[in-house]
């Protein structure tokens, strides 16, 4: 029997704006002291009105269109009905028939929608009681589903970090899931194929990953769980039905949480306190001259420009602000050379001569960071031994430094520490 994994991603990013969706607290909560930015309408208090964010609802647009989506000409607010504690209004305003972007792609996965949303309070667990936090509530989270499309663990890492950093690259998000500013749920179940006999697993959707590599680890775990499951009971999906596990990343599972859920019934209805939003073509194309040149045109250019392999550009895209800083600083230096001398953290080497001081001060630092046994012996009082020290400092330089300042800076390190 062959199984194939059908993988599906749904996304949240928080945007990065100074206020909140609906209202003018702080969006900035991480570290923040519970409930002190919050105000009527972020707490869901009677009376209280929205007012649509309007740089959230343009930087959700700016991500789709560097996603290749389609922007519809109008889009407009739901009421997602639900109860849970860290939702004060008891609906959560979202978006369900027509949201900002529909359509797009990303690492060569088919993209359903991108729609925006309020973030909810968060619950904090004490040992006999729960907390509630809103400086979380209502702050603008910008949701991103992809078709099920993906097939393979690693596939689902690609994208991800592929959606973190066009995020930053855009300015629009910091993303990083440890802090909760990107969090992802994947759906999985499996293909089986026996013969011409074709099976489905039951879907899952995993909660509560918080790193990339428990996402990869989550998969994997319920790749092969779902394929025991299937040989052992032969259970197949059922259409509507969803189960919900979390992941325990103490035990490296995934463990049930509910079970045979129904296609929930929010109840959507326009939110109607807020208009629906029309976009002109001029609005949504002054919107595409805000993009910046995007990681795959960057990819490209470099590839053509500079010769670059896949390995250092993959490197550089995370740190392009400093490498392309050095390709201006360095006129003289190939951005090949460059680009080495980042990735290996070595002082860039410029020909033109004195011009750029070789940064004597980092690489002495780092070699005799590698070197504690030659500093024992030197501190024990062979004092030659400052001369090995000296040769791995200008070997790092390909021999660029000034042999005497090397020596200074080491004594000086070397008796300062
Ligand atoms: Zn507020
Ligand atoms: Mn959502």
């Amino acid at each position: 029997m062959k199984f194939t994994p059908i993988i599906g991603l749904e996304v949240h990013l928080e945007l990065k704006t100074a206020s909140k969706m609906f209202c003018g607290c702080p969006a900035a909560h991480f570290g923040k002291l519970p409930n002190t930015q919050t105000c009527p309408v972020c707490l869901g208090l009677p009376g209280a009105l929205p007012v649509p964010n309007q740089k959230a609802i343009e930087w959700t647009i700016k991500l789709g269109l560097a996603l290749r989506g389609k922007i519809p000409r109008i889009s407009k607010f739901d009421r997602k009905n639900y109860f849970y504690p860290d939702l004060p209004k008891g609906y959560q305003i979202s978006q369900y028939d027509r949201p900002l972007v529909l359509g797009g792609q990303l690492a060569g996965v088919r993209l359903r929608r991108v729609h925006l949303e309020e973030d909810t309070g968060k619950l904090i667990h004490e040992k006999d009681a729960t907390l509630i936090d809103f400086n979380r509530s209502g702050v603008p989270l910008v949701e991103v589903v992809s078709e099920p499309d993906i097939n393979r663990a690693e596939k689902a890492d690609e994208y991800l970090k592929k959606l973190q950093r066009l995020g930053r690259f855009l300015s629009i998000t910091d993303a990083e899931m440890e802090k909760g500013q990107m969090r992802c749920e994947p759906t999985i179940n499996l293909k089986a194929e026996e013969g011409k006999k074709v099976y489905y697993t039951p879907l899952v959707e995993i909660k509560n990953i918080n790193s990339f590599r428990f996402v990869q680890k989550a998969l994997a775990y319920e790749i092969k769980r779902q394929q025991e499951e299937f040989v052992k009971t032969g259970v197949i999906k059922q259409a509507g039905n969803k189960t919900t596990r979390g992941w325990d990343e103490k035990k490296q599972i995934t463990f049930l949480q509910r079970a045979k859920e129904e296609a929930a019934d929010y109840r959507y209805f326009p939110e109607p306190d807020i208009p629906p939003m029309r976009f002109t073509t001029e609005d949504i194309e002054k919107i595409r001259t805000t993009l910046p040149e995007l990681p795959e045109q960057k990819r490209e250019r470099w590839l053509k420009e500079h010769n670059l392999s896949e390995y250092q550009i993959e490197i550089l895209l995370d740190r392009y602000e400093e490498f392309e800083q050095k390709i201006k600083e360095f006129k003289d230096v190939s951005p090949k050379d460059i680009a080495n001398a980042i990735i290996n953290k070595r002082p860039i080497i410029s020909s033109v001569g004195a011009h750029h001081d070789v940064p004597v001060e980092p690489m002495v630092k780092e070699i005799l960071a590698q070197n504690p046994i030659v500093i024992e012996q030197y501190r024990a009082g062979k004092t030659t031994a400052i001369e090995f020290l000296v040769g791995r400092v200008m070997k790092a330089t390909n021999g660029q430094a000034e042999a005497k300042k090397v020596r200074g800076e080491l004594q000086k390190q070397l008796t300062a520490s």
